[in-house]
């Protein structure tokens, strides 16, 4: 039996909702402890440059997290490596299980687990993941140095990608289903500025084809949505960027939920249908989606378990 620790705020995810949650938390003077997951720092890690941090004209992603982090620790913040696997909402106190065994007891809860990236279900992509098959430029371009890549997809992450991996390979190709890109103006003025990205508009990504031992990519097969036609793109690259689902899987079947898994806040708060539970971040939010919007609603959940625990003591 591992140990048992309580806490009267219990913060799982650290990316921007769960460190603002954790500075908020801190100075209310609630000493809450923040569970890290899998992913310390969320989906920032996995990017270069963040345009859109206020204060931060440019900013590498990996160090705003950085930074987020330490900010937390220095207001007060219990910072755990570790991952919550389990989940008891039906009473209180709150019991979370952890995956090195420590049970941690909390009178509220701030979810911010974010969002992670979808895959497109193709046996030949699951096949090939992680030997030519990515859904992280930053974390995997670097092995296509002087090859070709594709890239699926036609937003923001797509579009950023595509321009990142033009620092690697020879020659990237933007698959996307339709001809009009979902990205802001400023990321689609550069994509289609760039020498070495030609986009493939109307085409989706049938198979993906390579070699068995060494298992590797070869190429791409291509559907044109309009014909029907099959052709083929050569590259040992593939990069998936079709967006990314919450994640909801430790409170999927228990709390509300809306568009197909962002977990229900009533409007206006970070308060879900379990009262003490609070949502914040890309777990909730299937709109905005932006670092800045997350630490918002991260500066919320804390204010909201704030005044949940002070109705509760009167
Ligand atoms: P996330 O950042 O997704 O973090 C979730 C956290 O939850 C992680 O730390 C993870 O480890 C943890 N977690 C998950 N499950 C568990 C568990 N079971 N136990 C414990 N912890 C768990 N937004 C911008 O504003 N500007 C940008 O330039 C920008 N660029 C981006 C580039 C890329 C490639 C991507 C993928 C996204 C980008 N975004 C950008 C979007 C931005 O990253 C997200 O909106 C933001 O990170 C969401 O923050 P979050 O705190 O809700 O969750
Ligand atoms: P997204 O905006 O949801 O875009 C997903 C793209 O993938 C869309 O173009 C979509 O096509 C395509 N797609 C989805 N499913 C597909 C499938 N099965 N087959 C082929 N194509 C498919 O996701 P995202 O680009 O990951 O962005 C997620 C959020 O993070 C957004 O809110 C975004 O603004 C934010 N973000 C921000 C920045 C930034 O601020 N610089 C950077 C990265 C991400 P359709 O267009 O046809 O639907």
């Amino acid at each position: 039996m591992g140990e048992t620790r309580h806490t009267k705020v219990l913060i799982i995810g650290s990316g921007p909702a769960g460190y603002t949650a954790g500075v908020y938390a801190s100075r209310a003077m609630l000493e809450p402890l923040l569970v890290q997951g899998l992913e310390p720092g969320g989906q920032l890690t996995t990017t270069t440059e963040v345009e859109n941090w206020p204060g931060d004209t440019e900013v590498q992603g990996p160090d705003l997290m950085v930074r987020m982090e330490a900010h937390a620790k220095a207001m007060g913040c219990d910072i755990v490596s570790d991952i919550i696997t389990g989940l008891d909402l039906s009473k209180r106190p709150f019991t979370a299980t952890g995956d090195g065994g420590t049970t941690y007891t909390a009178d509220a809860v701030i979810l911010a687990t974010g969002a992670r990236a979808k895959w497109l279900g193709l046996p030949s992509e699951e096949k090939f993941k992680g030997f030519g098959v990515s859904a992280c430029a930053t974390c995997d371009g670097f092995f296509y140095r002087g090859q070709e890549i594709v890239v699926v997809g036609g937003g923001n992450t797509a579009v950023e990608e595509a321009l990142f991996l033009t620092n690697f390979a020879s020659k990237v190709t933007l698959i996307h289903r339709r001809d009009e890109l979902r990205a802001e103006k400023i990321l689609q003025d550069r994509l289609l500025k760039h020498p070495k990205i030609t986009p493939l508009w109307f085409h989706t990504l049938e198979e993906v084809t390579g070699t068995d031992t060494p298992l590797g990519v070869e190429g791409v097969r291509v559907r044109n949505v309009k014909t029907d036609e099959i052709t083929e793109v050569s590259a040992k690259g593939v990069f998936i960027a079709i967006g990314h689902a919450p994640a909801n899987e430790l409170v999927k079947d228990v709390l509300e939920m809306h568009n197909g898994g962002y977990v229900s806040v009533k409007p206006g708060t970070t308060e879900t249908s379990v009262p003490g539970v609070f949502a914040a971040g890309d777990l909730t939010d299937h709109k905005y989606r932006q670092a800045v919007t997350s630490a918002g609603m991260g500066c919320m959940a804390a204010l909201d378990a704030e005044r949940f625990l002070a109705e509760q003591d009167g």
